[in-house]
């Protein structure tokens, strides 16, 4: 008798109900994936650029006609509020926009030297087979940084989305399939770290993840052995500080949607506040204000701005962190505990009198918490800033730009931001420092990071026509 094939159940973490069952692969589907995508990979390379666009451009116009559809689906699966759904879609567009706008000049031949019969070029090739292994906060981000570059740079992919995400990533690959790459070329793989890990004994010639640090170091261990190019897009804890001079409410209302939009549960969120002394009360009273505003619910009602918690066992995280930061002395102004089920739910949670004893300044926390700590001035912000292992984004409010850029530039951090947070642009490098990551995604760097560059010596009387 065949052995019968493993499943996947996807619930909704709003109600705890089963929203679907997926076909799950294993070592040996992952296998024969890995084999067709290294057979198909040369015919799509080959392909001109021009009819990889068009390609492309067909996904994002089945994305616009389905945009409902996908954003109901999504907010099934991850809990996510269907107006910040629909937000991620029509996010997506202006990356992908931007990809097929910058590929041709970002993959063409630069000619770096010509003299006396001597030219020198730089080319760039594709990688050959790569492996996206992906989040679920993010799904259409995180997935499309990868794929879309990916592919308009002739890679094939092997793209394993979250358990937490796996019905939309089977509509991206089959929206994709439709818009016309083929099937081999872009191959979704259905499972969890079990999944992932067959998919790292494969022959790849990248791997491109966007998950936590913990999984992150266990990829980048299981392939070290393999010299594989590697890129790992991992958490933050991400601080902002607002300065003696800045406009206190309107801080605090852009922190507090930087601190809990999509549940706080966004790699950019606002995870750490430090508040000049002088106007931190101030700050504070406008921070709870806006807070106890957002409307916590059914994530599929329009005006939900709290969703549902995605993984049940983030809660246990949360919870964690309340407890030792009451332990510690810090002050609950709201919150501070789950909400009735079923499913996953915990409501808006704001700390005053924080320090880094806790682990809510220290560690991820990856919900709708967050602490706000007094400081005296600019280098005490900057110091406590910089104390921490991860540095993905950091930012300053302050009437004063130029004195906001010198504090940013001694911030350790791959994105910095003047009077605004949360925020991801797809014309810059969005890259991490220390335990947030390696390697970077978006802007021209991040189409040119899914080829190789290939070094051209000619020498010879030929005119270059390239
Ligand atoms: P996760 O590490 O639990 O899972 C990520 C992916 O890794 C999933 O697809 C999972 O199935 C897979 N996986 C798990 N174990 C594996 C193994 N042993 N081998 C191979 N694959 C394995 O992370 P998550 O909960 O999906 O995502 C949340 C984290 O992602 C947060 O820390 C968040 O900050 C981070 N994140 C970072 C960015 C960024 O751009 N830096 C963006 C979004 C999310």
């Amino acid at each position: 008798m065949p052995e019968p094939m493993p499943a996947l159940t996807i619930h909704n973490p709003a109600t705890g109900q089963v929203v679907a069952e997926r076909p799950a692969d294993d070592a040996v589907s992952v296998a024969s994936k890995a084999a067709a995508a290294r057979y198909a990979q040369p015919a799509w390379a080959a392909l001109p650029l021009r009819e990889r666009l068009s390609t492309i451009e067909r996904f994002r116009a089945a994305l616009v006609a389905e945009l409902e559809t996908l954003a109901a689906t999504l907010t099934s699966e991850v809990g996510k509020p269907i107006s910040q759904s629909r937000n991620e879609l029509n996010g997506l567009l202006p990356r992908i926009d931007f990809f097929l706008a910058q590929t041709q000049a970002a993959i063409a031949d630069e000619a770096v030297f010509d003299d006396a019969g001597m030219r020198e070029r730089v080319g760039h090739v594709p990688l050959g087979v790569v492996a996206n292994i992906s989040a679920w906060n993010y799904p259409y981000f995180v997935g499309c940084n990868v794929i879309v570059p990916a592919l308009l740079t002739g890679n094939a992919v092997l793209y394993k989305p979250s358990e937490f995400a796996t019905l939309t990533g089977l509509h991206i690959a089959r929206l994709l399939h439709v818009a016309g790459v083929p099937p081999a070329v872009m191959q979704t793989l259905v499972g969890g770290g079990e999944v992932g890990a067959a998919l790292l004994d494969q022959r790849l010639d990248g791997l491109f993840f966007t998950g936590s640090h913990a999984t992150g170091v266990r990829i980048a261990q299981a392939l070290a052995p393999k010299l594989v190019k590697l890129q790992l897009e991992l958490g933050g804890k991400d601080p902002t500080y607002v300065r003696v001079d800045a406009d206190a409410k309107a801080a605090a209302e852009s922190l507090a949607d930087g601190a809990m939009y999509n549940t706080g549960q966004s790699c950019c969120s606002v995870e750490r506040i430090y508040v000049h002394e002088s106007l931190h009360d101030a700050f504070v009273d406008h921070f709870l204000v806006t807070v106890k505003g957002f409307k916590v619910g059914d994530p599929m009602a329009s005006d939900t701005y709290i969703g549902a918690i995605t993984r049940a066992p983030q809660l246990a995280v949360l919870d964690a962190q309340v407890a030792d930061a009451k332990a510690k002395g810090a002050k609950l102004l709201c919150g501070g505990h789950r909400l009735p089920g079923p499913g996953n739910w915990y409501a808006p949670t704001v700390f005053t009198n924080v320090s880094h004893t806790m682990e809510l300044m220290r560690e991820e926390s990856f919900g709708p918490i967050i602490g706000i700590q007094k400081v005296r001035g600019d280098d005490e912000a900057v110091a406590l800033m910089n104390d921490t292992r991860y540095g993905l984004t950091a930012g300053v409010y302050s009437k004063d730009e130029a004195k906001a850029r010198e504090l940013l530039a001694r911030v350790n951090a791959g994105s910095v931001y003047w009077n605004c947070c949360d925020r991801v642009s797809p014309r810059l490098p969005w890259s991490g420092y220390g335990d947030s990551g390696i390697g970077l995604t978006l802007s021209t760097h991040g189409i040119q990071t899914f080829t190789r560059p290939k070094a051209w010596h000619l020498r010879g009387p030929t005119p270059d026509v390239a």
